[in-house]
Protein backbone atom coordinates (compact mmCIF):
# COMPACT_ATOMS: atom_id res chain seq x y z
CA UNK A 1 0.00 0.00 0.00
CA UNK A 2 1.41 3.70 -0.85
CA UNK A 3 2.06 6.14 1.63
CA UNK A 4 -0.80 8.12 -0.22
CA UNK A 5 -3.34 5.29 -0.24
CA UNK A 6 -2.37 4.53 3.47
CA UNK A 7 -2.88 8.24 4.79
CA UNK A 8 -6.31 8.06 3.16
CA UNK A 9 -7.54 5.26 4.61
CA UNK A 10 -7.00 6.15 8.03
CA UNK A 11 -8.49 9.28 7.51
CA UNK A 12 -11.50 7.28 5.84
CA UNK A 13 -11.87 4.72 8.60
CA UNK A 14 -11.35 8.06 11.60
CA UNK A 15 -13.67 9.80 9.90
CA UNK A 16 -16.28 6.78 10.01
CA UNK A 17 -15.78 6.58 13.72
CA UNK A 18 -15.61 10.18 14.70
CA UNK A 19 -17.86 11.72 11.90
CA UNK A 20 -16.84 15.26 10.74
CA UNK A 21 -15.06 17.41 13.77
CA UNK A 22 -15.57 20.96 12.26
CA UNK A 23 -12.48 22.71 13.86
CA UNK A 24 -11.81 25.05 14.89
CA UNK A 25 -13.81 25.26 17.89
CA UNK A 26 -14.54 28.93 17.64
CA UNK A 27 -17.01 31.49 16.62
CA UNK A 28 -14.44 33.99 14.61
CA UNK A 29 -10.91 33.99 13.15
CA UNK A 30 -9.84 36.25 16.17
CA UNK A 31 -10.95 33.92 18.62
CA UNK A 32 -9.06 31.29 16.69
CA UNK A 33 -5.95 33.46 17.01
CA UNK A 34 -6.51 33.81 20.64
CA UNK A 35 -7.35 30.24 21.18
CA UNK A 36 -4.07 28.98 19.14
CA UNK A 37 -1.26 30.78 21.75
CA UNK A 38 -3.42 29.46 24.49
CA UNK A 39 -3.49 25.92 23.59
CA UNK A 40 0.87 25.63 23.34
CA UNK A 41 1.46 22.71 25.88
CA UNK A 42 -2.15 22.15 27.29
CA UNK A 43 -5.76 20.71 26.70
CA UNK A 44 -8.14 22.44 24.95
CA UNK A 45 -10.72 21.92 28.19
CA UNK A 46 -8.24 24.75 29.64
CA UNK A 47 -8.32 26.86 27.01
CA UNK A 48 -12.08 26.86 27.22
CA UNK A 49 -12.31 28.32 30.46
CA UNK A 50 -9.30 31.11 29.49
CA UNK A 51 -11.53 31.77 26.33
CA UNK A 52 -15.35 32.15 28.30
CA UNK A 53 -13.48 34.18 30.93
CA UNK A 54 -11.69 36.52 27.82
CA UNK A 55 -15.80 36.85 26.72
CA UNK A 56 -17.23 37.56 30.20
CA UNK A 57 -14.90 40.77 30.83
CA UNK A 58 -15.72 41.73 26.99
CA UNK A 59 -12.08 41.16 26.32
CA UNK A 60 -12.61 38.86 23.07
CA UNK A 61 -11.81 42.05 20.84
CA UNK A 62 -7.82 43.32 19.69
CA UNK A 63 -8.13 46.98 21.02
CA UNK A 64 -9.35 46.07 24.25
CA UNK A 65 -7.13 43.18 24.79
CA UNK A 66 -4.25 45.45 24.05
CA UNK A 67 -4.83 48.12 26.08
CA UNK A 68 -6.19 45.81 29.38
CA UNK A 69 -4.00 46.13 32.27
CA UNK A 70 -1.94 42.91 32.17
CA UNK A 71 -3.08 41.59 35.28
CA UNK A 72 -6.80 41.15 34.58
CA UNK A 73 -5.47 39.54 31.18
CA UNK A 74 -3.71 37.23 32.87
CA UNK A 75 -6.22 36.56 35.00
CA UNK A 76 -8.42 35.62 32.46
CA UNK A 77 -5.61 33.73 30.59
CA UNK A 78 -5.06 31.57 33.93
CA UNK A 79 -6.44 28.73 33.33
CA UNK A 80 -4.18 27.90 30.23
CA UNK A 81 -1.21 27.78 32.33
CA UNK A 82 2.00 29.72 31.88
CA UNK A 83 0.40 32.17 31.64
CA UNK A 84 2.97 35.35 31.50
CA UNK A 85 4.36 33.32 28.93
CA UNK A 86 1.47 33.29 26.56
CA UNK A 87 0.23 36.55 27.81
CA UNK A 88 3.47 37.47 26.44
CA UNK A 89 3.05 35.84 23.03
CA UNK A 90 -0.22 37.17 22.88
CA UNK A 91 0.61 40.82 22.94
CA UNK A 92 3.32 40.18 20.42
CA UNK A 93 0.33 38.35 18.18
CA UNK A 94 -1.96 40.87 19.05
CA UNK A 95 0.76 43.89 18.01
CA UNK A 96 1.30 42.27 14.64
CA UNK A 97 -1.86 42.26 13.51
CA UNK A 98 -2.64 45.60 14.63
CA UNK A 99 0.42 47.49 13.11
CA UNK A 100 1.28 45.29 10.30
CA UNK A 101 -2.66 44.08 9.28
CA UNK A 102 -4.71 47.40 10.10
CA UNK A 103 -6.09 45.27 13.03
CA UNK A 104 -7.47 42.31 11.10
CA UNK A 105 -6.17 38.86 11.19
CA UNK A 106 -7.75 38.39 7.61
CA UNK A 107 -5.93 40.95 5.90
CA UNK A 108 -3.02 38.57 6.18
CA UNK A 109 -5.04 36.92 3.36
CA UNK A 110 -3.56 39.14 0.65
CA UNK A 111 -0.51 37.57 0.82
CA UNK A 112 0.35 34.07 -0.83
CA UNK A 113 0.59 31.36 1.85
CA UNK A 114 4.39 31.21 1.73
CA UNK A 115 4.89 34.92 2.80
CA UNK A 116 1.82 34.86 4.97
CA UNK A 117 3.31 31.76 7.25
CA UNK A 118 7.11 33.59 6.78
CA UNK A 119 5.08 36.75 8.58
CA UNK A 120 3.34 35.08 11.33
CA UNK A 121 6.93 33.23 11.82
CA UNK A 122 8.78 36.49 12.51
CA UNK A 123 6.76 37.08 15.24
CA UNK A 124 8.40 35.85 18.64
CA UNK A 125 6.62 32.97 20.04
CA UNK A 126 4.72 32.00 16.85
CA UNK A 127 6.09 28.91 15.99
CA UNK A 128 5.52 26.47 13.20
CA UNK A 129 2.52 24.58 14.62
CA UNK A 130 0.67 27.87 15.44
CA UNK A 131 1.37 29.96 12.20
CA UNK A 132 0.02 26.40 10.31
CA UNK A 133 -3.27 26.52 13.11
CA UNK A 134 -3.56 30.41 12.35
CA UNK A 135 -3.23 30.42 8.31
CA UNK A 136 -5.63 26.86 8.26
CA UNK A 137 -8.17 27.27 10.95
CA UNK A 138 -8.99 31.13 10.49
CA UNK A 139 -7.72 31.98 7.18
CA UNK A 140 -8.59 28.86 5.29
CA UNK A 141 -4.97 28.71 3.99
CA UNK A 142 -4.38 24.88 2.74
CA UNK A 143 -1.28 24.23 4.80
CA UNK A 144 -1.31 20.62 7.11
CA UNK A 145 -1.07 21.19 11.05
CA UNK A 146 1.88 18.75 12.71
CA UNK A 147 1.58 18.23 16.10
CA UNK A 148 3.25 16.49 18.82
CA UNK A 149 0.27 14.09 18.22
CA UNK A 150 0.96 13.77 14.79
CA UNK A 151 3.95 12.50 15.29
CA UNK A 152 3.45 10.01 17.99
CA UNK A 153 0.57 8.41 15.96
CA UNK A 154 2.33 8.12 12.82
CA UNK A 155 5.56 7.00 13.76
CA UNK A 156 3.24 4.11 15.55
CA UNK A 157 1.54 3.61 12.52
CA UNK A 158 4.36 2.93 10.51
CA UNK A 159 4.28 6.23 7.77
CA UNK A 160 7.09 8.42 10.15
CA UNK A 161 10.18 6.55 10.22
CA UNK A 162 11.65 8.22 13.43
CA UNK A 163 9.10 9.58 16.36
CA UNK A 164 11.30 12.98 16.88
CA UNK A 165 11.24 13.70 12.65
CA UNK A 166 11.38 17.48 12.62
CA UNK A 167 8.13 19.32 11.58
CA UNK A 168 8.48 20.53 8.05
CA UNK A 169 9.47 16.93 7.27
CA UNK A 170 6.23 15.12 8.82
CA UNK A 171 4.35 18.23 7.14
CA UNK A 172 5.70 17.57 3.63
CA UNK A 173 4.85 13.16 3.62
CA UNK A 174 1.14 14.58 4.45
CA UNK A 175 0.87 17.35 1.81
CA UNK A 176 2.33 15.61 -0.73
CA UNK A 177 0.41 12.74 0.04
CA UNK A 178 -2.90 13.83 0.46
CA UNK A 179 -5.56 16.35 -2.03
CA UNK A 180 -4.40 19.90 -1.41
CA UNK A 181 -7.43 20.70 -0.09
CA UNK A 182 -8.27 22.80 3.14
CA UNK A 183 -11.45 20.65 4.75
CA UNK A 184 -9.88 18.24 4.25
CA UNK A 185 -6.66 19.33 6.27
CA UNK A 186 -9.03 21.05 8.56
CA UNK A 187 -11.15 17.79 9.56
CA UNK A 188 -7.93 15.06 9.00
CA UNK A 189 -5.80 17.46 11.66
CA UNK A 190 -8.83 16.83 13.95
CA UNK A 191 -9.26 13.73 13.73
CA UNK A 192 -5.65 12.65 14.89
CA UNK A 193 -6.36 14.86 17.68
CA UNK A 194 -9.68 12.68 18.33
CA UNK A 195 -7.75 9.29 17.48
CA UNK A 196 -4.80 10.32 20.51
CA UNK A 197 -6.83 11.35 22.75
CA UNK A 198 -8.84 8.38 22.50
CA UNK A 199 -6.94 5.79 21.73
CA UNK A 200 -3.39 6.16 20.60
CA UNK A 201 -2.43 7.91 24.04
CA UNK A 202 0.68 7.54 25.93
CA UNK A 203 0.27 4.02 26.64
CA UNK A 204 -2.11 3.29 23.41
CA UNK A 205 -5.41 1.18 23.59
CA UNK A 206 -4.75 -1.18 20.44
CA UNK A 207 -7.29 -3.70 21.05
CA UNK A 208 -10.64 -0.63 20.67
CA UNK A 209 -8.25 1.26 18.29
CA UNK A 210 -10.57 2.32 15.08
CA UNK A 211 -7.40 2.34 12.45
CA UNK A 212 -6.01 -1.59 14.04
CA UNK A 213 -5.95 -2.78 10.73
CA UNK A 214 -4.23 0.01 9.04
CA UNK A 215 -1.24 -0.12 11.56
CA UNK A 216 1.80 -1.49 12.39
CA UNK A 217 1.70 -0.55 15.67
CA UNK A 218 5.20 0.44 16.59
CA UNK A 219 5.20 1.09 20.37
CA UNK A 220 8.58 2.01 22.06
S1 LIG B 1 -3.50 0.59 16.76
FE1 LIG B 1 -2.53 1.29 18.63
S2 LIG B 1 -0.59 2.22 18.01
FE2 LIG B 1 -1.91 2.04 16.20
S3 LIG B 1 -2.94 4.00 16.03
FE3 LIG B 1 -4.28 2.64 17.17
S4 LIG B 1 -3.79 2.98 19.32
FE4 LIG B 1 -2.12 3.84 18.10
Amino acid sequence: MTVSTLLNNIYRVLREHFGYLNWWPAETPFEVVIGTVLTQNVAWSNVEKSILQLKEQGLLDLTRLLTSKPEIVKRCIMPSGYYNVKYHRLMELLTFIKNELKGDILNLKKFDLLTARNKLLSIRGVGKETADSILLYALDFPIFVVDAYTKRTFYRVGILKRRDMDYDKVQEIFMKNLKRDVKLYNDYHAQIVELSKNYCKKVPICESCPIKRLCRRIID
